[in-house]
């Protein structure tokens, strides 16, 4: 019995949106609010009649407090799930904030233009004093923690697959599986194939800012920086086979090295194909990743938003995506004084998210735990006021949840381990 608004409506809202509408039990009354009203009319269409869910639509510029304290007043929820971008995180806490209602992402914040000079005097003094130069860090979110607890307010912050289930899956071999934790390996593999030469799987802006950054792990509390896919391995994943994997700079290191502190080494990887690889290394040389704005033809142009515009719209990969996702991590440390080994992940493939929800195991894998983190919240099985990780949630719960919804765990007690 509870109402929700969600911010947002592109890949990963729609398939949350259709989960939540399949616990139409939890979820009885939704908002679907974005930029595009059209598209948040569309998917309401669609879902017509096949859920309980009462749905309304609305417009909202989520870059603008003001708009979103008058949405956020007008509908009385419970919680907003911001789907939206990274880029609209700290509006929607504050609007959050000043409304009194609990807040949830599924991605840290960033800001959109990385030249402002404020924002970028605070960035590079974070880069020196702790050693990494990633565009988002959780300091920015971690910084309303204070206002969160005054105000009794619970706020999850990234709760999509990585983050978000990885930490799960992190909190839950502490749970269960280990009493200390030495490593923690996190590994993504998309054995996915949509048949493009070359295309993101979620929103390009985000994902090519993403890959195209410096990698960096922790080891012994401090973080160790490369140049960008500077570290390969290779490994065989179950149901997917043999991929050529790149250490990455991920959000999740920075709040598991804070909440697992006795981890020597956390580190996050990646598979990519040699074709995705080589676009993007010849789109960042031309310069076409670039945020920066350049005057083209008398109008000013931000080159990665261009090339955004270019590229296959992640959500039309759904029906032409073939193939299995595999994300978890591998753990070393130590149970009853015996050292051991474990594997947590999950197997997902992009037709049957296809065949179930319209998209592929991209934003399926997103979207899914997403609705399963709203569902803790607005069930009570996670609330507690301030602003917190996964990892710092009771996974169990949540694990439950996922497996009931689409994403069940798989477990390994002797896996390979990465070199
Ligand atoms: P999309 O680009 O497909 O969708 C973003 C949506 O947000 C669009 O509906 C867009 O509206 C809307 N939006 C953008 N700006 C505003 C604004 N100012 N006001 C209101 N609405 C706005 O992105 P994805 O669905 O692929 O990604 C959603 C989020 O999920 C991102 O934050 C991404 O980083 C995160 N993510 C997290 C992952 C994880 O595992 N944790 C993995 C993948 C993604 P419009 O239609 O007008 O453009």
């Amino acid at each position: 019995m509870s109402r929700v608004l969600v911010i947002g409506c592109g890949g990963v809202a729609n398939v949350a949106i259709r989960k939540c509408c399949q616990a139409d039990d939890v979820f009885t009354e939704m908002c679907i609010a974005s930029r595009t009203k059209s598209k948040c009319d569309d998917l309401a269409k669609a879902l017509e009649g096949k859920t309980a869910t009462k749905i309304t639509t609305a417009q909202v510029d989520a870059d603008d407090v003001e708009q979103l304290k008058k949405l956020i007043t007008d509908y009385q929820p419970d919680l907003v799930m911001n789907i939206a971008l990274p880029y609209q995180d700290l509006t929607i806490m504050d609007a959050c904030l000043a409304c009194g209602v609990n807040y949830m992402d599924t991605a840290n914040y960033e800001p959109e233009d990385t030249d402002d000079p404020e924002w970028r005097a605070i960035y590079e003094k974070r880069c020196k004093e702790q050693g990494f130069s990633a565009y988002f860090d959780y300091s920015w979110q971690w910084a309303y923690r204070e206002k969160f607890e005054k105000a009794g307010l619970t706020a999850l912050l990234g709760c999509g697959f990585d983050p978000g289930v990885t930490q799960a899956y992190c909190a839950y071999a502490k749970k269960h599986e280990f009493d200390t934790i030495d490593t923690i390996d996190i590994l993504d593999c998309n054995g996915g194939d949509h048949g493009y030469p070359f295309a993101t799987n979620f929103n390009p802006e985000v994902n090519l800012r993403e890959v195209s950054a410096p990698g960096s792990y922790m080891e012994n509390g401090k973080w160790v920086e490369i140049p960008a896919m500077s570290i390969k391995r290779e490994y065989n994943f179950e149901d997917v086979g043999q991929k050529d994997m790149y250490l990455l700079h991920h959000e999740e290191i920075e709040s598991l090295a804070q909440n697992i502190p006795e981890v020597k080494r956390i580190r996050f990887f990646m598979t990519f194909g040699q074709s995705y690889l080589t676009h993007m290394r010849c789109l960042e040389n031309v310069g076409m990743l670039s945020t920066t704005p350049v005057m083209f033809e008398g109008h000013e142009i931000v080159p990665i938003k261009f090339l955004k515009a270019l590229l296959p719209d992640p959500a039309s990969l759904g029906p032409r995506t073939h193939g299995k996702t595999n994300i978890g991590c591998i753990f070393t440390g130590k149970k009853d004084g015996k050292e051991k080994t474990y594997y947590i992940y999950n197997v997902c493939d992009h037709q049957e998210c296809y065949r179930e929800v319209e998209s592929q195991a991209i934003s399926y894998t997103t979207g899914v735990p997403a609705m399963c983190g709203a569902m803790m919240l607005l069930t009570g099985k996670w609330n507690k006021p301030g602003v917190y990780t996964v990892e710092e949630f009771d996974p169990d719960p949540f694990l439950d949840a996922l497996d009931r919804y689409g994403l069940p765990r798989r477990e390994n007690h002797n896996p390979v381990l990465v070199d």
